[in-house]
């Protein structure tokens, strides 16, 4: 089936960045990501990256009112009309209540909501270790995925790799608190709209895929 709007929900590290790009290949669906948006404007210099630059490095959350509306502009451009990925949004409360309203204004609905469950202990060795290409944006990792010659990207030959600023031990822990204080109160909002599927995400990536796939369907 063409079209599935989805939002990919799940802790800081759980891989929803790494699925969503899959999936939007699969798919030809488009990988909305807030962080992706966020970490744009903080590169470009923007007003909202110099804004939001600060409440990202502590590891907390950008205010609702700036999310809501980044999502509003981007949801209605004309890429999005054959579906999309969430990843990275809602994130709240209010932004779930928000992304309602806006979805029901717009007569879009939504197809599923999938958490990718992942243990917190699995989640800090895993964000410490990431990195990605500069030029193409594979994701590695210092334990489970070098590239196969050190210091050269398997996809793209680039030799340039970057690190995010907030992957730290230090603001791994705030993000853990803001999601678990502020994120999984959703899942009983997704839950009672009957949208909410729960998905083992401390398994291989392709074992991960596969079930995000069999949810998802052909
Ligand atoms: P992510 O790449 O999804 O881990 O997001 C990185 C950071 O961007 C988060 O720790 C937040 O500071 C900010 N951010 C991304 N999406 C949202 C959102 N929906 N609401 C509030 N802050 C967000």
């Amino acid at each position: 089936m063409a079209g599935k709007r989805l939002i990919l929900m799940g802790p800081p590290g759980g891989g929803k960045g790494t699925q969503a790009k899959r999936l939007q290949d699969r798919y030809g669906i488009v990988q909305l990501s807030t962080g992706d948006m966020l970490r744009a404007a903080v590169k470009a210099g923007t007003p909202l990256g110099k804004q939001a630059k600060a409440v990202m490095d502590a590891g907390k959350l950008v205010s609702d009112d700036i999310m809501v509306g980044l999502i509003a502009e981007r949801i209605t451009q004309a890429d999005c009309a054959q579906g999309f990925i969430l990843d990275g949004f809602p994130r709240t409360v209010p932004q779930a209540e928000a992304l309602d309203k806006l979805l029901k204004d717009k007569g879009i609905s939504l197809d599923a909501v999938i958490e990718v469950e992942v243990p917190d202990a699995r989640l800090i060795e895993r964000i410490t270790g990431r990195f990605t290409c500069s030029k193409c944006g594979e994701g590695y990792h210092d334990k489970f995925k070098q590239p196969r010659k050190a210091g050269v990207c398997d996809v793209c030959g680039s030799t340039e790799f970057t690190r995010r600023a907030d992957d730290n031990a230090e603001t791994v822990g705030a993000r853990l608190k803001a999601y678990h204080d502020q994120t999984a109160p959703l899942m009983p909002h997704y839950r009672a709209q009957g949208l909410l599927k729960v998905i083992d995400g401390d398994r291989d990536m392709d074992v991960v895929t596969k079930d995000l796939e069999s949810v998802l369907g052909t």
